[in-house]
């Protein structure tokens, strides 16, 4: 039976496909990385065979919507339109329109896996933010953020971006701890017990502050906060939060999933050694 809930990685993959892109593209995201090697460029084959393709596994469900406005086509109208009707509706009403979401999804989308599996693959996405209009009496300050024993913090944690007005420093350090503490949910108890040249009211392009207060051990650190290093056979430098397996001598974390495509025998609680550690060099 097909359930009457449609989950956030269904969600995503039909908005990708009506769309062209992700549920939140609404607010300018767009593709940032994929896991295991997608590019933007099979990440847009994917949506754009899904999206074009006719409607004839599902008939039964086209007849049911054909009051649409706009002709429907393709997938792509079929499922815009669907999702955008279910935005305004409840109860019973909603139900049976998961229903036949659910119907569109297993008799069109889930047989063509390699194409929602490449949507799945995507879960990188980002929005470019310009950086305000700098004027000369502003500087962008980058503060690196120190333990009291002047360790770094870890992992994206602790390295903060401002502008600042040159001639008004009244404050630093009241500015720069809020600043801080509204980034970081790990910093929210942050406070500045030494900054560089305080006391000058002299701005540099980079600068530091010490402090007590960073919860290193909460929960919500940041994302990517694994501080694994990371190089796939797949191209993946960064932790993308897929399962991983760290090789025992170069310490690089690789995927689960594209070793054992490689043809890795991994055992459970058995070392692992990558390939490049196992080549004899000459
Ligand atoms: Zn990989
Ligand atoms: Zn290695």
């Amino acid at each position: 039976m097909a359930p009457s809930h449609v989950s956030r990685s269904h969600k995503q993959q039909l908005f990708s496909v009506a769309f062209g892109s992700t549920w939140f593209g609404r607010w300018g995201y767009t593709f940032l990385r994929g896991s295991y090697g997608v590019s933007r460029d099979t990440y847009t084959t994917a949506i754009e065979s899904l999206g074009s393709h006719p409607l004839t596994e599902v008939e039964e469900i086209v007849e049911k919507y054909k009051k649409s406005l706009t002709p429907l086509e393709c997938m792509k109208d079929l499922l815009s339109f669907m999702l955008q009707m279910r935005c305004g509706t409840r109860g019973r009403k909603k139900m049976d329109l998961n229903k036949d979401l659910w119907t569109v999804y297993d008799k069109v989308l889930m047989r063509r896996k390699n194409h929602v599996q490449t949507i799945l693959n995507c879960k990188v996405f980002c929005k470019e933010i310009p950086l305000r209009q700098m004027s000369a009496e502003c500087l962008t300050v980058t503060f690196v953020v120190r333990d009291a024993d002047d360790n770094e913090l870890p992992g994206m944690v602790g390295c903060e971006c401002t502008t600042l007005p040159v001639n008004d420093v009244a404050d630093l350090k009241g500015r720069v701890t809020r600043l801080i503490q509204d980034t970081y949910h790990a910093l929210s108890n942050f406070t500045i017990t030494e900054m560089e040249g305080e006391g000058t009211d002299e701005l540099k392009e980079n600068m530091w502050v010490k402090g007590d207060g960073a919860d290193m051990d909460c929960n919500y650190v940041a994302e990517g906060g694994r501080g694994w290093l990371v190089t796939c056979i797949c191209g993946a430098e960064d932790d993308d939060g897929e399962d991983m397996v760290e090789c025992d001598t170069c310490k690089k974390w690789k995927h689960i999933e594209c070793l054992i495509n490689d043809g890795f025998k991994l055992e459970d609680n058995a070392g692992f050694i990558c390939l490049e550690c196992t080549t004899p060099r000459h």
